[in-house]
């Protein structure tokens, strides 16, 4: 049954102490989008449900590198965990998936020409091939960008080519530093082999100076050999270049034995609340379930899942049917191939279905500061009119930019993105490395992002960008 006009409240009562005011329970009152905001922003804050979320999550299913055993649980526990909170229509949505192998073998060594050696922390890049079982041993030469390396073209021959410009740290926002250094990570390999190199080791890209290699995706080109790739720690990458300046004919010997296997089953998972009165008009909010393998992807990205099923568990415990339907989705292999991003526009379900805006958060679980939104200005001026409603969970800084990898295959169709933009400054200390782990993350800070997004989500739902 359709109701005459605004927002359907039912059941649950906000029997509030002190500092949160009860919400309507029929009719839509003037002040009903402060008074959902402050019922969302309350029982968000008083449960932080999505850390027990969370921890849930990483205990059971641990590190979800696509078509590991590791992914398959999560694909598995996200639906029990939603059909647990009630939702509608859980389910999950085949897509075939790359399926890159990490191995046991990771072996970096420093050899000075005295003899003496020293182990460097490493990690094979996604997608690297790896070595021959003997390993690759050779001299090194350390560049700063691709104009460095084809300028001196001729010493990369049957070099390593050690690729060491820092992400820079004089830019407040970090994933900007990031942007300007990880096209070493993601093509240095392809780069170094065009100039014959027999092997890619790239600083880490993170600002933390520890010795925790940080991996992530590199790609080859066909029309180029494949050569090993990996990711050095930040103090591994300085003990090199220092000794690289005093013994430029030192060796390094590298060992991987990652691979790259035939494409396997996996799924992303989608569970929502049915809109009351357009019930065919979705508006998605989620994050990607896969992650890296040396952490166990706790920031990237079981904040962003978690806190897109917290978005529809908020609504519930507001007692709120919106207007439109609100879907959590889970996206799978956003890491190393985005099929799940690109399954999801690709899906035979989405025929009958009108999607109103993505929202997605794969920054982190930090603060939330405020949206990224991919779309015309005007929709980023509608945008910003809910600003001060965003604002009351520090939320309320809206630009227009991109959205979010996942969400990017049904962005890029005409469908305004939304990205959620959390304060940025620890996000890399964890990105993809082995301290991304549940111990980084506040409660109260992924919380916050939740309830931001459930916000953004009401009013999207109930005011629409038109
Ligand atoms: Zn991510």
């Amino acid at each position: 049954m359709k109701m005459r006009k605004g927002v359907r409240f039912f059941g649950v009562l906000w029997l509030s102490v002190i500092v949160c005011s009860p919400i309507a329970v029929a009719g839509l009152p003037a002040d009903s989008i402060a008074r959902v905001s402050d019922a969302m922003r309350c029982e968000g804050l008083r449960s932080l449900h999505a850390y027990v979320l969370l921890d849930r999550l990483l205990r059971e299913s641990g590190a979800r590198l696509s078509g590991s055993a590791g992914a398959a649980k999560a694909v598995a526990l996200t639906q029990t965990m939603m059909q647990e909170e009630g939702f509608s229509s859980v389910h999950a949505e085949s897509v075939m998936v790359p399926r890159w192998i990490r191995g046991r073998v990771e072996r970096c060594t420093m050899v000075l020409p005295s003899g003496t050696s020293r182990s460097l922390s490493i990690a094979a890049l996604g997608g690297s091939i790896g070595t021959p079982k003997r390993g690759v041993a050779a001299g090194v030469i350390e560049v700063h960008s691709f104009d460095e390396l084809a300028r001196r073209a001729e010493e990369a021959r049957g070099k390593i080519v050690f690729f060491n410009r820092p992400m820079d740290p004089t830019l407040v926002n970090t994933f900007a530093a990031y942007g300007g250094a990880v096209d070493q990570r993601a093509h240095g390999a392809v780069a170094a082999s065009r100039f014959g190199a027999v092997a890619v080791l790239v600083r880490s890209m993170t600002l933390l100076h520890d010795d925790a290699p940080h991996t992530g995706m590199m790609s080859y080109a066909d029309s180029v050999t494949k050569i090993p790739a990996g990711a050095l720690s930040i103090v591994a990458a300085e003990a090199l270049s220092q000794q690289l300046q005093l013994h430029p004919d030192l060796r390094v010997k590298l060992a991987l034995d990652c691979a790259t296997m035939p494409d396997v089953p996996s799924a992303n998972v989608v569970g929502e609340i049915k809109g009351w009165e357009h019930p065919e008009e979705v508006i998605v909010v989620g994050g990607h379930l896969d992650s890296w393998d040396k952490g166990i992807g706790a920031h990237d990205d079981g904040a962003g899942c978690m806190q897109a099923i917290e978005v529809l568990r908020l609504f519930q415990k507001a007692g709120i049917t919106p207007r439109r339907t609100i879907r959590a989705v889970m996206f799978m292999n956003e890491e190393n191939g985005v099929r799940g991003g690109l399954g999801y526009v690709a899906d035979h379900r989405r025929a009958s279905e009108r999607h109103i805006a993505l929202i997605e958060s794969d920054r982190g679980g930090f603060v939330p500061l405020g949206f990224s939104v991919q779309a015309d200005s005007a929709v980023v001026e509608r945008v910003r009119r809910w600003s001060a409603v965003l604002a009351s969970v520090g939320a309320g800084a809206i630009e227009q930019g991109h959205a979010g990898t996942d969400v990017s295959p049904m962005v890029e169709t005409g469908v305004p993105g939304f990205g959620l933009v959390p304060e940025s400054q620890r996000y890399f200390d964890v990105h993809h490395s082995a301290n991304d782990t549940i111990d980084k993350v506040n409660p109260r800070e992924l919380e916050l992002g939740a309830i931001a997004e459930a916000i953004l989500c009401y009013l999207l739902s109930e005011e629409g960008l038109n």
